[in-house]
């Protein structure tokens, strides 16, 4: 006799995200505005390409649930324009972060750079009015959230500014790494002990540097 197969392997249709954010998102960067900075550079994907792939990041992101994100959907059918607005403005924050990320440590160039960064976190934080909550989530963990009044789109990049801003306050800038990949953008914050972390990811691009490496001793053995 075989046993049924569990039931909740294939989760119910509701709470499937509009992408297999799964394969389509990567969240290597230990910090959420790393993560989202990250989000310019996925194989094929971009996450702001439009305002439903940005709700479908958020959701990956645990920013935005599924009700909310739906109920963002809608009413980006209802007001096209603000949801237009919302995503200009969403990719004009992620480049001022990426500006932030990649040179917020360099010589000449960091006190000019974080100054300019300080200046669009405070215009994302400073316009936006609502309620900050702490929730539980159904995995039992805890996140904050914003809840925000009036422009329903204007608190959506709070927690991500947020997050650049503790960068700045705990002073995080000298671990943020970009991969030491040249053909990948992303960028990282370090958190192991000896501050030597090289790529983004073990998975793609550490091993492709390994797997490099291990042809060239080949070719050496074979010289
Ligand atoms: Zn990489």
């Amino acid at each position: 006799m075989t046993a049924a197969p569990p039931a909740l392997l294939v989760p119910p249709a509701a709470f499937a995200p509009a992408l297999n954010t799964e394969r389509a998102f990567a969240f290597v960067g230990e910090r959420l505005w790393l993560d989202f900075i990250n989000s310019d550079v996925l194989r094929g994907i971009d996450a702001l390409r439009d305002f439903d792939t940005m709700i479908s990041w958020l959701e990956a992101a645990s920013l935005v649930d599924n009700e909310r994100g739906s109920g963002m959907r809608r009413r980006a059918r209802e007001q096209p324009s603000g949801a237009a607005a919302a995503l200009v403005d969403a990719r004009r924050i992620r480049t001022s972060l990426r500006i932030l990320a990649e040179r917020g440590t360099a010589t000449n160039t960091a006190e000019q750079v974080r100054s300019d960064a300080l200046g669009e976190i405070n215009r994302v934080l400073g316009r936006s009015a609502g309620t900050r909550r702490v929730e539980r989530r159904s995995d039992g963990s805890y996140a904050r959230t914003f809840v925000p009044v009036g422009d329903a789109f204007a608190g959506l990049m709070i927690p991500i500014v947020e997050s650049a801003a503790d960068a700045l306050i705990l002073g995080e800038l000298p671990r943020v790494r970009r991969c030491a990949d040249m053909r990948c953008a992303r960028v990282f914050f370090d958190s192991t002990k000896n501050g030597r972390r090289r790529w983004c990811d073990m998975a793609t691009c550490g091993n492709r540097a390994k797997a490099a490496r291990h042809r060239q001793k080949l070719r050496q053995t074979a010289d």
